[in-house]
C-alpha cells in the first residue's frame, strides 16, 4: 500500500486519534524517498504494518482511595513493535491518557529505541489516573492495582515499561515490588528502579541531559558551544529540571521553568542551588511560585516561557505544548535552536514554521533518546548481574547520543540540497529509525 493510501486510510478508521495521526504523518512525509527507493518495503507492506500496534492491552483498574471508597481507572499497554528487541517504553498517569495518545508515544517509540542502536522495540502504556493530589498511600495502591492486571503481559524479555509523566522512582518501585510478589521472579521487567535494587545510575538525569548533549552536537556542527547561551525551558518536572541543570553547568543562561500554573523567569539564570531547590520543592508537590520569595525572579501565572529574548528553546513538558503562534513568538524573540525534550512538543504547523524560519530543530525521538539509551543499559546491567559506574554510562549516553546525532545528520545531509541552511534533523532521524525497524521486518517475511 502507498504511503497516502495508509494516512486515509488511518484517518477513516480513527477518526478520533489526532495526535496518532500527526505522528504518523510526521513520519510518512519523511520517509516517502527511502520507501519509494526500497520496493521491499511497498512489497511487504511495511508502513500499513508498522502503523498498526502488534497489539493493545486495554484494562480496567479499581482501587481504593483513603476515604475507603473504590475508584475506578482505565489502563493501557499499547505493544507497537518488536521487530528489533522487546516492547520498550515508559508508562504515563496523566488523566490526558487515552488510546490515541499511548498510540503515537508508541509509535514514536519504535524509532527512538532504533535509533539507540540498542536492541528495544517500542511500546507505551499507563492510566487515565491523575496523581495529582493523591497521597502516597493512594498512589502506592493505584500503582499495585495497576501492575496485578499488567504483570501478565510484560517481561524481562518482552515487555519491558518504564516511567514517563507521573510515573518516577517512587511509582516504578511499587510497580516493581508488586510483580516481583506475584511472579517469585527478581528481574529487570521494569528500568527506572531504585538504585539499590537493579536501577541504573544516570537513568534520573539521562532524558533532559541528553537533550543537552543533543544540543551541544548540534552547535559543535557551527564550531559553537553553549556558553552564554539563553535558555528558555518550559516544565518542571525530571526532564526539565535535568536538562536545566546540565545546560546551566555548561555555563548556560536558563531563564526559566513552567508548570502547568505558570512560569517561572529568573533574568541571572537557575544555577545548582537554585536547580536543587526547584527539585526539592517539586518532590514535595509545592508550588513553583514560592521561588520567588527566596530567590527572586518572577512568577508569570498562567503564562508559557515562550514571550523572552533567547537564543535556545529546550520544551519539555507535553505533546502540542507549542503551536504556531508560539513558533512564531520564538522567532521573534531570536530563538535559533529548538530541542525537543518532551516527545512531539511542538504541533505540525509548528514545525512547519521553524523549519521555514530556518531555526536549528532537533525532533524528540532523536533528542530526548537519551532517557530510553540508559533504560537499554539498565536492562543489560539487570541482565549480566551488574551495576556500572556514573561516569562509566555518562560516557555511553555521550556516546549514543552522537551516534543519533550523526547518523541522523548523514541522512539528512543525504536527501537535502548541499545549500540548505539547517540540516533536518528531522528527516534524518526518521529515515535511521525506520529503516532499522524496516529492514528487519523484510528479512523476518511474513511474520512481525
Ligand atoms: N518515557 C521515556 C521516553 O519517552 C522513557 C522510556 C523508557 O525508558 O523505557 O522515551
Amino acid at each position: 500500500m502507498k504511503l497516502q493510501d495508509v494516512i486515509n486510510d488511518l484517518e477513516k478508521r480513527y477518526p478520533h486519534q489526532p495526535e496518532f495521526i500527526q505522528a504518523v504523518k510526521e513520519v510518512a512525509i519523511t520517509i516517502s524517498s527511502v520507501y519509494d527507493s526500497h520496493p521491499d518495503y511497498s512489497r511487504c507492506n511495511i508502513f500499513e504494518r508498522l502503523t498498526e500496534p502488534d497489539r493493545t492491552i486495554s484494562f480496567r483498574i479499581n482501587w481504593e482511595d483513603d476515604q475507603g471508597n473504590i475508584q475506578v481507572n482505565r489502563g493501557w499497554r499499547v505493544q507497537f513493535s518488536n521487530a528489533i528487541g522487546p516492547y520498550k517504553g515508559g508508562l504515563r498517569f496523566h488523566p490526558t491518557v487515552n488510546e490515541s495518545v499511548l498510540k503515537f508515544l508508541g509509535f514514536e517509540q519504535i524509532f527512538k529505541n532504533a535509533l539507540t542502536g540498542l536492541p528495544m522495540g517500542g511500546g507505551k502504556g499507563g492510566s487515565d489516573f491523575d496523581p495529582k493530589g493523591k497521597s502516597d498511600s493512594e498512589i502506592r495502591r493505584f500503582c499495585y492495582a495497576f501492575i496485578r492486571e499488567l504483570y501478565k503481559y510484560i517481561g524481562k524479555d518482552m515487555d519491558v515499561p518504564a516511567g514517563d509523566i507521573g510515573v518516577g522512582g517512587r511509582e516504578v518501585s511499587y510497580m516493581f515490588a508488586m510483580y516481583k510478589n506475584l511472579t517469585h521472579e527478581y528481574s529487570g521487567v521494569l528500568t527506572g528502579k531504585g538504585v539499590g535494587f537493579g536501577g541504573s545510575l544516570i537513568r534520573t538525569e539521562a532524558t533532559g541531559y541528553g537533550a543537552v548533549y543533543f544540543l551541544e552536537n548540534m552547535l559543535g556542527v557551527h564550531k559553537d558551544n553553549l556558553t552564554n547561551k539563553r535558555v528558555l525551558v518550559s516544565g518542571a518536572g525530571n526532564v526539565s529540571l535535568h536538562a536545566a541543570e546540565k545546560a546551566a553547568s555548561l555555563d548556560a543562561i536558563v531563564l526559566t521553568v513552567s508548570d502547568s500554573k505558570g512560569t517561572l523567569y529568573d533574568a541571572k539564570g537557575f544555577d545548582q542551588e537554585k536547580i536543587d531547590w526547584l527539585k526539592k520543592q517539586k518532590e514535595q508537590r509545592k508550588p513553583l511560585e514560592e521561588y520567588v520569595a527566596v530567590f527572586g525572579g518572577e512568577w508569570l501565572a498562567g503564562q508559557k516561557p515562550w514571550q523572552f529574548e533567547a537564543d535556545v528553546a529546550l520544551p519539555c513538558a507535553t505533546q502540542n505544548e507549542v503551536d504556531i503562534a508560539e513558533a512564531k513568538q520564538m522567532h521573534e524573540n531570536g530563538v535559533k535552536y529548538i530541542v525537543e525534550g518532551a516527545n512531539m512538543p511542538l504541533t505540525a504547523e509548528a514545525i512547519d514554521y521553524v523549519r521555514e524560519k530556518n531555526i536549528h530543530y532537533a525532533p524528540g525521538k532523536a533528542a530526548n533518546a537519551g532517557g530510553v539509551a540508559v533504560s537499554g543499559l539498565e536492562m543489560s546491567q539487570n541482565s549480566v548481574r551488574q551495576y556500572r559506574s556514573f561516569e562509566d554510562l555518562d560516557l555511553q549516553l555521550h556516546r549514543i547520543i552522537k551516534d543519533i546525532h550523526d547518523s541522523a545528520m548523514r541522512a539528512a545531509l543525504a536527501c537535502q540540497p548541499e545549500d540548505a541552511p539547517c540540516i533536518d534533523y528531522m528527516t534524518g532521524a526518521n529515515i535511521v529509525g525506520f529503516s532499522r525497524v524496516a529492514d528487519a521486518l523484510v528479512a523476518y517475511g511474513i511474520l512481525n
